[in-house]
């Protein structure tokens, strides 16, 4: 198929035709500026990702292909509920009709470029997406629970100064099915190695994941539907350094899954040089969409907290903390550093760990002291950085 255009308009790309070509305008005697842009359909060098299609997108390709509506339900089942790579295991299409898709349609998967296993039994996966970058996600397991550490960005465009996948820079965003794939591919290690289902997911891996708002909540959106995963949105965690905008844009759109932020510190001026999104969306904006969040979905806040030494291990830290903690019902994650390099940071003493404990605890603020899991193999929160 060839479109002719003018130039800088885009040609009208089908969900199946790609621009592959421009052509120089020398070709274009007479036609001024205009460019040829060539699209082409069956192409076997650029096809479309199948899984790029929802569902109403999938069922107007088949019946263009004079083929019966059904069909999309039977192929977006074999592609999101049993998570199928090729489409010749589509064992209730027909061999032509697998041909035709085929010849149209790739189904891009991740695929575990190399997975290691921690001492306690945590396994960081670096994941190759299709254009070969790669991303990490974790298995993380416990008594009671399996959690799958994610990705949503390939690095990440924040610069918290703890942080090494900070020092990655932010590449690109996730597709949906690359998120999805992640806890696929955890909820079978669960199954292979632990014999136990996946219990809960986390956004706490590499990267922004409001700043990929639209693919994070498509991806949920089929974790959490009975055509994809069928996960309880209740078992899964947002975490966010606290983009005000988008977090009163969870909130209006109803999202039903919880939500935690990566505080670190309760004053201004000290959470400006740990996280420079802080400068821009200051404490009293976060205070302002935590109480936007809170009036329309009246779930608590977690707050993801760590405490370094010299750095905010003082009794008017805590006590910032837990004045922060009153504005919305929430809970604390005091997090274990686990150190990037050789830098300015060093996780605090016990002692000031107890002083946090004691001081949320005087103002009814619950809290967690959070174990670091996977350290030995740059598997905990905030190691990822494709070391492996
Ligand atoms: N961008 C999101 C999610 C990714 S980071 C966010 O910031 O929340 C996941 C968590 O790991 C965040 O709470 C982050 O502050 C924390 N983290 C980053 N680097 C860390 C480190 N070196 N040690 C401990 N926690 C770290």
């Amino acid at each position: 198929m060839i479109f002719l255009r003018s130039s800088k308009k885009k040609c009208h790309v089908g969900f199946n035709a790609r621009v592959i070509l421009r052509i120089p305008s020398f070709f274009n005697s007479g036609l001024g500026d205009s460019i040829f842009y060539i699209c082409r359909m069956n192409s076997t060098v650029d096809k479309t990702d199948i899984r790029a299609l929802n569902k109403a997108q999938l069922k107007e390709w088949f019946v263009a292909h004079n083929e019966k509506p059904f069909r999309a339900q039977q192929v977006y089942e074999w592609l999101w509920q049993k998570s199928l790579k090729n489409f010749d295991d589509m064992t209730n299409i027909s061999l032509p009709l697998r041909n035709l898709l085929k010849s149209h349609f790739v189904i891009n998967h991740i695929k575990v470029d190399d997975m290691q296993r921690s001492e306690d039994g945590t396994i960081k996966n670096a994941v190759k997406l299709h254009d070969g970058r790669i991303v990490e996600s974790v298995l993380i397991p416990t008594d009671k629970r399996i959690t799958a550490c994610i990705s949503s960005q390939v690095g990440c465009s924040l610069d918290c100064t703890f942080c090494a996948t900070a020092r990655l820079k932010r590449m690109r965003n996730l597709n949906p099915d690359e998120i999805y794939d992640q806890v696929v591919t955890i909820k079978q290690q669960a199954d292979e190695f632990f014999n136990r289902p996946l219990t809960n997911i986390v956004f706490m891996g590499m990267g922004e994941p409001l700043l990929n708002y639209k693919n994070v909540l498509e991806a949920i959106g089929k974790i959490t539907h009975d055509e994809g995963l069928g996960m309880s949105a209740k078992r899964i965690t947002l975490s966010t350094v606290g983009v005000t905008k988008l977090i009163k844009k969870l909130a209006d759109d109803e999202v039903k899954f919880n939500l935690a932020v990566s505080l670190h510190s309760a004053i201004d001026e000290k959470r400006s040089k740990l996280m420079p999104i802080n400068e821009t969306n200051t404490l009293d904006e976060l205070a302002d969409a935590l109480r936007y969040w809170y009036s329309k979905t009246k779930r608590k806040v977690t707050y993801e907290y760590v405490v370094w030494e010299g750095i905010n291990d003082k009794r008017e830290d805590a006590e910032a903390l837990a004045k922060f903690c009153q504005i919305i019902p929430s809970k604390v994650n005091l997090i274990e550093y686990n150190p990037i390099d050789d830098g300015p940071y060093q996780q605090a003493s016990p002692a000031a760990i107890a002083l946090y404990e004691r001081i949320l605890g005087a103002h009814d603020v619950v809290v967690n002291v959070r174990r670091s899991r996977g350290k030995d193999i740059d598997a905990a929160c905030g190691q990822l950085a494709n070391k492996s």
